[in-house]
């Protein structure tokens, strides 16, 4: 069953995401929709997984950040101040109550670079139906569960997210885990 859900998992990342993003090419209007599928279809296909995970990172976009903010969070998001003005300030502290780390991404190549230092076994990601999607792929096969961002002023500034998704995803990968013996 669970090499199943894997392969599965592969399938849907690498077969049905280009399938769907081709298909959004001509339906533009669908696009979003087609993104936020995958991403449902991934945290499912996860969730029927188990991993050995040591290291759990909780990946954040910039625009998350108050936009009147001028402190440069990119390569450390431990420079907030924690004035509560955003909600990276309540990201920050639910990581350091469940031991897990966190960093913002200003876009894929950044986040790319990321896992690629902190080299997590599993992530829980925040973006858009876009980054997200393409980001999920893009990191197979670590489990990834992604939450789509909330846009209140419209895309890519003053975002937020519902922080109790957060605390849930990442309570799942610390209750789900696999133990290294
Ligand atoms: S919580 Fe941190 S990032 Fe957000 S506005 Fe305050 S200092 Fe800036």
């Amino acid at each position: 069953m669970k090499a199943w859900t894997h392969f599965l998992r592969g399938f849907t990342l690498k077969v049905i995401y280009p399938i769907f993003m081709l298909l959004g090419a001509f339906i533009k209007s669908k696009k979003a929709d087609f993104q936020a599928y995958v991403v449902k279809l991934n945290n499912s296909l996860v969730k029927k997984e188990n991993f050995t995970v040591r290291k759990i990172l909780l990946l954040l976009p910039h625009c998350i950040q108050n936009s009147k903010c001028d402190i440069r969070l990119t390569f450390d998001i431990f420079k907030c101040r924690r004035c509560g003005q955003c909600k990276i300030k309540d990201l920050i502290d639910i990581t350091e109550k469940s031991n897990v780390s966190v960093a913002i991404a200003t876009g894929g190549t950044i986040a790319r670079k990321v896992v690629k230092e902190i080299k997590p076994d599993a992530i829980v990601a925040v973006a858009c139906e876009r980054d997200l999607s393409s980001g999920i792929v893009d990191t197979y096969p670590i489990p990834v569960i992604g939450i789509l961002n909330q846009r209140p002023y419209g895309p890519c500034i003053d975002t937020n997210v519902n922080l109790n998704q957060v605390k849930d995803a990442i309570e799942w990968f610390l209750n789900h885990r696999i133990q290294e013996k």
